[in-house]
């Protein structure tokens, strides 16, 4: 049977929703409440709340400076928000520190990878820490090896090894002591495209397989369309929280980018004659419209000799951002290109 994401969604909603039940709870997996942080006196989060059910990949997404790391460090219990609460299914995160630890699994941005020790030598080292010993840890190294098809490596030195397998290899890290919860700082930094395409499948097949829960931060637009809710941040506030289906659907309609040599003066006539509110981002006008495709031989013939291209989409994230902040999310392209 070929189960599409919709069918496993679903699977995995009743599965988590049967465990819920089983521990007689109802309460988020995670719940982050009012939460704010600061450098001295710079206000790096401005009071998040949001909450991660079980079963789900939840996306923090951000440009640069935009408190995705401030969140994901406190989260990772490295240091304690300024105030707020956090809660893992229930219990305080800064109060039942050690439990909490052992139920997350964290993979940071830089890496943390031994390069001079073979891959199993680095699972072992790292079971320790958590632990574990002798045939259990034996055991668990090669749960985790056949999980993430390693195997074949688990003899290899690790700065032998690609940046897509090294970043295998922390995610095997970061599962040997089975959490429940998978916590992951931008984990495409520096992989190429194939590689990360790779690593969603795995996140994903993890988040089925494993039941785990999944929280990625990322400044991506592409990696956040991978999660089944995003919460768009920006300046330590959050803009939007939601399925990025339903997040696009918002913004409604079409959008309509428009190249010119003139956008200042033509941003100014589209708005008298046609009542839209054009955008100059990159010295392209964009406006969010209905019906963009009937809009484009209104234009042309309305500025004839001045339009050089002009081209209809559906909104994006990116459009998401735009209509909320107002300016562009550019962060994550130069990491695209
Ligand atoms: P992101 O991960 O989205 O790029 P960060 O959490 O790193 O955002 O940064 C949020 C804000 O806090 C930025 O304005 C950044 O300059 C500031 N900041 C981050 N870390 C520190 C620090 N250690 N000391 C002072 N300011 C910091």
């Amino acid at each position: 049977m070929i189960l599409t994401r919709t069918h496993e969604s679903q699977i995995v909603s009743s599965l988590t929703a049967q465990r819920a039940a089983s521990r007689g709870s109802t309460v988020p997996l995670l719940e982050v409440k009012n939460v704010r942080h600061f450098y001295k006196k710079r206000e790096a989060l401005k009071g998040l709340s949001f909450t991660v059910s079980e079963g789900e990949i939840f996306g923090l997404l951000g440009p640069n400076g935009s408190g995705k790391t401030t969140l994901f460090r406190i989260l990772a219990t490295l240091f304690p928000p300024f105030s707020g609460e956090i809660q893992v299914l229930g219990k305080a995160l800064w109060e039942n520190l050690f439990e909490m630890r052992r139920r997350m699994g964290v993979v940071f941005q830089s890496p943390s990878l031994d390069g001079k020790l073979t891959v199993f030598e680095n699972l072992c080292h790292q079971g320790r820490l958590y632990g574990l010993y002798g045939k259990k840890l034996k055991e668990r190294c090669e749960e985790v090896l056949t999980r993430l098809t390693l195997k074949e490596r688990s003899q290899e030195l690790v700065e032998k090894l690609s940046g897509g397998l090294k970043r295998r290899v922390e995610l095997a890290k970061a599962l040997l002591h089975r959490p429940e919860i998978l916590i992951l700082d931008e984990p495409s930094t520096g992989l190429d495209p194939a590689a990360r395409l790779e690593l969603w499948k795995y996140l994903e097949e993890l988040r089925v397989q494993a039941s785990l829960s999944v929280l990625v931060t990322t400044h991506l637009m592409e990696e956040a369309e991978h999660c089944h809710r995003v919460a768009i941040l920006n300046e330590g506030a959050l803009v939007s929280l939601g399925r990025p289906e339903d997040l696009k659907h918002e913004v409604g309609g079409d959008v309509v980018i428009l190249k010119t040599g003139r956008p200042e003066e033509m941003a100014r006539k589209i708005k008298e004659k046609f009542s839209l509110e054009p955008v100059i981002l990159e010295g392209l006008l964009h406006m969010e419209c209905s019906g963009g495709a009937s809009l484009i031989p209104q234009l042309s013939t309305a500025f004839q000799d001045q339009i050089e291209w002009i081209t209809v989409r559906k909104p994006s994230l990116e459009d998401v951002f735009l209509h909320k902040t107002g300016y562009a999310f550019r962060a994550g392209e130069e990491a695209l290109r």
